[in-house]
C-alpha cells in the first residue's frame, strides 16, 4: 500500500471530506479489499456536519435506527433522535474501528483539482501547497459544509458578538443577554428553546415562518437498549419500519401534492397548542403550501416564543448598526450579539474549489446554470470524478445515509471499472436525458408551489433534491453501466 499520509502522495482514491460520506466510503473501499485510498479533511475531525453543527439543542430529525450506517448499527443510542453530540461520536467510533485515521490528512483543504488525461489521473492541490495525485477523485464534502451569511447592510460593524449557529461560539455566555436570532430554519427551531430561557431578551427575525410539526422524540428506557443489544434483529426490523414511515411521505411531496393537506391539519393544531395569542399565532401561519420548503419537527419551538422574554419579528431587516438590528420600518433592536440561523450556500455544491476536467473545462462555469450530474454522481467531461451527496440527491422526508449508501455502490463500481481503463466519462447525452427528466419530475413537486428554498439557486431551479423515492433511487444506483460512459483505454 502507498503511504497515503506522506506529502505528494499519489494513491488510488482520494476522497475530499470526512463526514458521513468520506467514513461511509473508506469503510466500503477497505471492504471490497482497496486500502490505496486518501482522505483530505479541511476540519481537525471526522464529522461534518456534526462536528460543525454543536449549538445548544443539535440533533438529527430522522430517527436515529436509520440516521445511522446499515453496516455499523448502534443500540444504544440515548433518545429516538439523537443529540449531535452522540452522532458526532459515533462517527469517531467508526472512524477508530475501521482504522480509517492513518488514511486522514486533517487541517488538509482541497483548493483545485485537474485530470491530466494523458495519465488519467486527477492532479489535487490543497490550500497549504500539497500536491496529490489519485486515479479516482471522490468529493464528499456535503451540500450543507459552508454557512451562508446574510448580506445585510452594516453586519460587519456590528460591535457586539456575531456567529452562526455552525460555528457556535461556546466561550460567549449568553446569560443576561439581549440577543437576536436571524432566520427560522431547522438550526435556529432548535437552538432558540435551549437560548430563551438564559437570554435577558431574545429577538428572533423572520423572514418566512416555518411550519413546525410535532417531534415524536424520547429517550430510550435502559431495558429497550438491552432489547436491542440482544436482539440486534429487532434494531433492523426497527429500521425497516422507520424507513417505511418515512418513505410513505414522499408521496405527500412529490407524487400527490394534496396529501400536504393532512399534514396542514397537524402543524395548525401543534400552532394552537404552543402559542395561546391569535396575534403570533397568525404570524407564525407561513404563506407557502406546507412541504414547499423542508417541514421542521419541533416539540419547544413554539412554547419557546410564547415566552415573556422573546418577540418575533417580521417585515425584515434594514441594516445592522454598532450596537442594534434595524428592521426596514426603522425600528430599532438594541442587541450585545447576533446568532445567525441562516443556513448553508446549498446550491454551490463543489465550489469554491476549482475543479478542472477534460480539455481543462471549469466544472463552476459547467454548472453556471445549476449544477447537475447524472444521479448526483457523475458529471460529463470530469471522468474519474464522483460526487457523493451531489446535485439532486437531498431529500426532504428521509435518511441522507441512505442514499450515501446507495452511492457507495455506484461509485465502487466506478472505481473497481478503472482497473482496466485509463479513464471513465459520463456520455453528455445521459447526463442530459437524465437532468430533463429530473427537472420534469421536480416541477410536479410540492417544492415548486410558490416559494423559495435552499433546495434552489437564485434563478428558481431546484439543483438539490431527489424528486422520487429512495428506493427508486438505490435501484437506479445498483451498479454502473458501462455503456453509459466513454471508456478511454
Ligand atoms: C444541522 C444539520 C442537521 C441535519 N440533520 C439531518 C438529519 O436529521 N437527517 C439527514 O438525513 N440529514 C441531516 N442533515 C444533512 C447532513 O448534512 C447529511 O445527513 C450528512 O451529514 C452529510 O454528510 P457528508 O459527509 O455528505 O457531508 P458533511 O457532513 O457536510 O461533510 C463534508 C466534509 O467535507 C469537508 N470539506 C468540505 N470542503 C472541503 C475541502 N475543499 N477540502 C477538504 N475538506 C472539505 C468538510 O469539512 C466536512 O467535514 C443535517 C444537516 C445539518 C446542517
Amino acid at each position: 500500500m502507498t503511504n497515503s499520509s506522506q506529502p505528494g502522495a499519489s494513491v488510488h482514491v482520494l476522497i475530499i471530506g470526512a463526514g458521513f460520506g468520506g467514513l461511509g466510503l473508506a469503510i466500503q473501499l477497505q471492504k471490497a479489499g482497496i486500502h490505496d485510498f486518501l482522505i483530505l479533511e479541511k476540519g481537525s475531525d471526522v464529522g461534518g456536519t456534526w462536528r460543525d453543527n454543536s449549538y445548544p439543542g443539535a440533533a438529527c430529525d430522522v430517527p436515529s435506527h436509520l440516521y445511522s450506517f446499515s453496516f455499523e448499527p448502534k443500540a444504544d443510542w440515548s433518545r429516538k433522535f439523537a443529540p449531535q453530540a452522540e452522532i458526532f461520536a459515533y462517527q469517531r467510533h467508526c472512524a477508530d474501528k475501521y482504522g480509517l485515521r492513518r488514511h486522514i490528512r486533517f487541517g488538509c483543504e482541497v483548493e483545485g483539482a485537474e485530470f491530466d488525461a494523458p495519465s488519467g489521473t486527477w492532479q489535487v492541490r490543497t490550500r497549504n501547497g500539497e500536491r496529490f495525485r489519485a486515479r479516482a477523485l471522490v468529493s464528499a464534502c456535503g451540500q450543507l459544509n459552508r454557512p451562508a451569511w446574510p448580506r445585510i447592510p452594516g453586519l460587519d460593524a456590528f460591535k457586539g458578538e456575531l456567529f452562526h449557529s455552525a460555528g457556535w461560539n461556546h466561550d460567549y455566555p449568553l446569560d443576561g443577554k439581549r440577543v437576536a436570532v436571524i432566520g427560522t430554519g431547522a438550526s435556529a427551531i432548535q437552538f432558540v428553546p435551549q437560548i430563551a430561557p438564559k437570554v435577558a431578551k431574545l429577538s428572533l427575525f423572520q423572514r418566512s415562518a416555518a411550519y413546525v410539526i410535532p417531534k415524536p422524540d424520547r429517550a430510550y428506557r435502559s431495558w429497550e437498549r438491552a432489547v436491542m443489544r440482544r436482539l440486534p434483529w429487532l434494531q433492523k426490523v426497527d429500521r425497516v419500519l422507520k424507513y417505511i414511515q418515512h418513505e410513505s411521505r414522499v408521496l405527500a411531496f412529490t407524487v400527490i401534492p394534496p396529501l400536504m393537506k393532512l399534514m396542514q391539519f397537524r402543524f395548525r393544531q401543534h400552532l394552537a397548542r404552543g402559542i395561546a395569542d391569535p396575534a403570533l399565532r397568525q404570524r407564525l401561519v407561513p404563506d407557502y403550501p406546507l412541504g414547499c420548503k423542508r417541514i421542521l419537527i419541533s416539540n419547544d419551538f413554539y412554547p419557546a416564543l410564547a415566552r415573556p422574554n422573546v418577540e418575533v419579528i417580521d417585515g425584515g431587516i434594514g441594516e445592522v448598526t454598532e450596537n442594534a438590528v434595524v428592521t426596514r420600518d426603522g425600528q430599532r433592536h438594541e442587541v450585545d450579539a447576533i446568532i445567525l440561523g441562516t443556513g448553508f450556500a446549498a446550491t454551490d455544491f463543489l465550489a469554491p474549489m476549482s475543479i478542472r476536467g477534460l480539455g481543462g473545462r471549469d466544472l463552476n462555469q459547467a454548472w453556471r446554470d445549476g449544477a447537475e450530474a447524472y444521479l448526483g454522481v457523475s458529471v460529463s467531461g470530469f471522468p474519474n470524478l464522483f460526487i457523493l451527496y451531489g446535485p439532486n440527491t437531498n431529500l426532504g422526508h428521509n435518511s441522507i445515509i441512505y442514499m450515501l449508501e446507495s452511492q457507495f455502490r455506484y461509485v465502487l463500481d466506478g472505481i473497481r471499472a478503472l482497473q482496466g481503463l485509463r479513464y471513465l466519462d459520463l456520455k453528455p447525452e445521459v447526463q442530459q436525458r437524465f437532468n430533463q427528466r429530473l427537472q420534469r419530475d421536480v416541477r410536479r413537486t410540492v417544492w415548486e408551489q410558490g416559494c423559495n428554498s435552499w433546495y434552489k439557486t437564485a434563478d428558481g431551479r431546484n439543483t438539490n433534491n431527489w424528486p422520487g423515492f429512495t428506493f427508486s433511487y438505490r435501484q437506479q444506483t445498483r451498479r454502473l453501466d458501462l455503456d453509459l460512459y466513454e471508456c478511454t483505454r
